[in-house]
């Protein structure tokens, strides 16, 4: 009997492939050395480094025996508990019923790509998922890509010239801030002349505001309040409240996107089922808030932006051109200043950049080719992290809520990060 598969074809590969990432490249290299006994700083990784609020914890636990597959959509306690947080920190009138609860933000984004039938339109740098969500699917990104002397933010002509050419397109717009990779944000000004270009053309906002609690001033405006009708708000538990693997994201959609509300849900019963219950009974606490929860935050946030100045002065100090970091826990500088004398050791891309700042400093940071940007700009994503975000949160829990915290409180708790960023700038002076 022949075989049905022919020995010559049976093997050949039939997927859809993309490449590895530059992340994953990075991490793994790092594991590498650090077996052999180097020492690595982790400033490529992008994960916070505070534990979860211990509220959120204790909840956890006393939901671990829940079992049960639950809504697709998500616990209704705990889409009421995200649109009343919507509600309480955007005066939105966002409902339970326009939360769709996921495995992450990052699936539901997927889930969106899935379902939504347009344009995808990124402004670069961008997170590094996006675009290749969109190649999974064989969609086109158009990518928008902002300018370092703009603080890499997205000007509304650049919306308006996209739109222009084919107004009645249906498109949508990722937009995300306090952003990964950059660090910076728009000001309210700024997110309501995007929301105007964005609703003369219907463009739909997908706003990923992952890091708004982390805005380190607390001060972050959704651009939901500028176009409500349009905007999808997507955040989670990951970055605010530490818990990235415990894998819980939101999205609050406006009452008039409900069909790509229930699209997606339609898709996540088929695939996903539902997000893990225990967690989602935690999470309801999470997004509940109270005054532990806010000290928690303001704590995070007094770290990380002492953090960053610190570092920003380091870098300013050796000539790169770094935009201040409004929020989360990332610098994007650009070593372009120094480009002669980089080419001069035969750096000429922020991958080689990369590599070779791992291999004679044992510092690892994520190239801006990762970030839809190309190689030879020499940016790079420093990712503020490598440190013991427990002790630095218990140690900041005894400083005054009106005092700041110093460059000496950083040096102690935060000493990982500094000693990478002094490494790299000496490696780089
Ligand atoms: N958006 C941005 C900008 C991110 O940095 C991340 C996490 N790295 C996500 C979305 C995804 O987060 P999650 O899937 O954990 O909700």
């Amino acid at each position: 009997m022949t075989s049905l598969l022919r020995a010559d074809t049976a093997l050949e590969p039939r997927v859809r492939g993309l490449g590895k990432s530059p992340t994953m490249a990075i991490q793994e290299r790092s594991e590498e050395l650090t077996q052999a006994g180097r020492q690595i700083f982790r400033l490529g990784l992008g994960q916070s480094p505070f534990p979860v609020p211990l509220e959120v914890v204790e909840t956890l636990r006393e939901h671990a025996t829940r079992k049960e597959y639950m809504p697709v959509r998500g616990l209704p306690a705990l889409r009421d508990a995200v649109a009343e947080y919507h509600r309480r920190r955007h005066g939105t009138g966002c409902s339970g019923d326009d939360v769709l609860v996921g495995p992450g933000s990052k699936e539901l984004m997927f889930l969106l790509q899935v379902v939504f039938s347009g344009e995808l339109l990124v402004a670069t740098p961008a997170w590094v998922s996006y675009a290749p969500q969109a190649r999974i699917l064989g969609r086109q990104v158009h990518f928008l890509h902002t300018l370092a002397a703009k603080g890499w933010r997205l000007a509304p002509e650049q919306l308006e010239s996209i739109c222009r050419g084919d107004p009645a397109r249906p498109r949508i717009l990722v937009l995300n801030y306090p952003n990964n990779p950059t660090g910076g944000t728009y000001s309210a000004a700024e997110l309501e002349q995007l929301a105007a270009v964005a609703r003369r053309y219907s463009v739909v906002l997908l706003s990923d505001e992952i890091y708004g609690e982390l805005h380190h001033e607390g001060m972050h405006v959704s651009v939901e309040r500028f176009y409500p009708e349009g905007t999808i708000v997507s955040s989670g538990l990951s970055k605010w409240c530490g818990a990235g693997g415990w894998r819980l994201g939101t999205f609050a959609f406006p009452r008039s996107l409900r069909w790509l509300l229930e699209a997606m849900e339609a898709v996540a019963s088929e695939t996903y089922t539902s997000t893990s219950a225990p967690i989602q009974c935690a999470a309801v606490r999470a997004f509940q808030g109270g005054l532990g929860i806010e000290r928690y935050l303001s704590n995070a946030r007094r770290i990380l932006r002492t953090l960053a100045t610190s570092i920003t002065g380091s870098l300013d100090a050796i000539g790169a051109e770094v935009e201040r970091a409004a929020g989360g826990f990332y610098l994007f500088p650009s070593f372009a200043p120094l480009a002669e004398a980089l080419r001069e050791r035969q750096i000429r891309t922020s991958e080689a950049l990369c590599e070779r700042a791992l291999e004679e400093t044992g510092v690892a940071m994520l190239p801006g080719s990762a970030f839809g940007r190309a190689p030879e700009e020499l940016v790079v994503r420093i990712s503020y992290v490598d440190f013991d975000g427990a002790q630095a949160m218990a140690a900041a829990e005894s400083i005054p809520a009106d005092r700041e915290i110093d460059g000496g409180f950083i040096e102690k708790y935060c000493g990982r990060t500094v000693t990478a960023i002094r490494r790299l700038c000496d490696w780089l002076a």
